[in-house]
């Protein structure tokens, strides 16, 4: 049985986190002597502000036990140099910082992938490393609901590659990264949670928690009902429980440690604003198709953002086309008209074209902003 435990954390972060992981086996049972360790933390936004990051406190911390533990070597690595600022080579001396954009890379058709079809780079510290070590930080994403331990695989991919999960299919190909390389031990630092319309804007709210995990499915799925989302609400979960990678029920999750219910900061919780309907009268909406949630939810976390800014924005002159449309010239269109997603590609020429799948929630406010500017 998948092993999740919830602790509470105080001053003293490296206590803290050998004791949340003390509940799942301890250090021991998932670093052994002479191990390569590779800790991946979410590292790659360049904001001070607490709870866009993975807290460089608790990897830190992890880092250390796991040196202390007789790994060989300790490495603290995800995409873009941003990494080298939250941890500084310099002042480091139990692991080594690494940025998955430089080299080397192996190139890998992933096996069983079901939508990343091509070949991709990935770092060859990942495919190498003996122990692989996920450390999210606990927040709400408007595309994916949650973003925790699976979403944060998407940093394994460097540089650009990850436009291509974005086209993709954002969640399936979420499912197609944790199924190449599986997370021995996940970490996730709730000392500050980000709530709210992420990414487009959101914000950090203190929750000193941790949640800790022997598989990746079940502690995002602990993860979401802490942020009192239903696991089924949630794609990539679904798609992920479906094909055996981890459990998302209760009665499958042996959970440990301080109750869901007495997480106070709960009460706190903002969710990211996952639909449009609010706004129809405020922007002319095309969207035949119901059955995919993913260019809604961007385009409504878009939408969103751009009230949060003005809130007397006139977006009356707009239309949004979203999904598939049969015939788009038998639908009421304005002047300026924005595609978004991979689905409305047939009309690309009729307007401002998005591309992705979907696309991700800040280009939805950046098309939105500049269709406006135009005459
Ligand atoms: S509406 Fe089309 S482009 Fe958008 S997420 Fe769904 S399948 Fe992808």
């Amino acid at each position: 049985m998948s092993k999740v435990a919830i602790t509470r954390t105080n001053e003293d972060l490296y206590k803290s986190v050998g004791d949340a992981i003390d509940l799942i086996g301890g250090i021991g049972k998932y670093v052994k002597k002479g191990d390569t360790v590779l800790i991946k933390p979410n590292a790659f936004i360049n904001k001070e502000e607490k709870g866009f990051i993975s807290d460089p406190k608790v990897v830190l911390s992890l880092a250390k036990l796991c040196k202390e533990q007789g790994a060989k070597e300790v490495y603290i690595g995800e995409r873009t140099p941003t990494v080298f600022k939250w941890y500084k080579k310099e002042d480091i001396n139990f692991a080594k910082i690494v940025c998955f954009d430089d080299p080397p890379h192996n190139l890998r058709t992933l096996p069983e992938a079901e939508v990343i079809k091509s070949a991709v780079p990935i770092p060859k510290i990942v495919e190498e490393c003996d122990v692989f070590i996920n450390v999210p930080g606990l927040r709400f994403h408007a595309l994916t609901i949650i973003s925790n331990g699976m979403k944060n695989m998407m940093g394994i991919m460097p540089k650009e590659t990850t436009l291509l999960i974005h086209v993709s299919g954002l969640e399936d190909a979420i499912v197609d990264l944790n199924r190449f390389r599986k997370s021995d031990l996940v970490v996730t630092t709730a000392i500050h949670t980000l709530v709210g319309n992420f990414p487009v804007s959101g914000y950090g709210i203190e929750s000193n928690t941790l949640i800790v995990g022997d598989n990746v499915v079940a502690v995002d799925a602990i993860a979401a009902k802490i942020l009192k989302v239903d696991p089924y609400e949630i794609r990539h979960l679904t798609l992920a429980n479906k094909l055996g990678l981890g459990p998302i029920d209760l009665p499958e999750i042996e959970l440990s440690g301080v109750p869901i219910e007495s997480l106070e900061w709960r009460e706190k919780i903002v969710r990211p604003v996952l639909d449009y309907e609010e706004f129809r009268d405020k922007i002319n909406i095309i969207d035949p198709s119901k059955n995919c949630l993913g260019c809604k939810r961007a385009m409504a976390s878009g939408i969103a953002g751009i009230f949060e800014e003005n809130p007397k924005a006139d977006l009356k002159d707009i239309t949004l086309v979203i999904g598939p449309v049969e015939e788009l010239n038998k639908h009421k269109l304005t002047d300026k008209i924005i595609l978004f997603g991979n689905c409305t590609f047939p009309y690309k020429d009729k307007g401002l074209y998005v591309q992705g799948c979907p696309p991700r929630a800040n280009m939805a406010k950046q098309a939105i902003k500049k269709i406006m500017e135009d005459k």
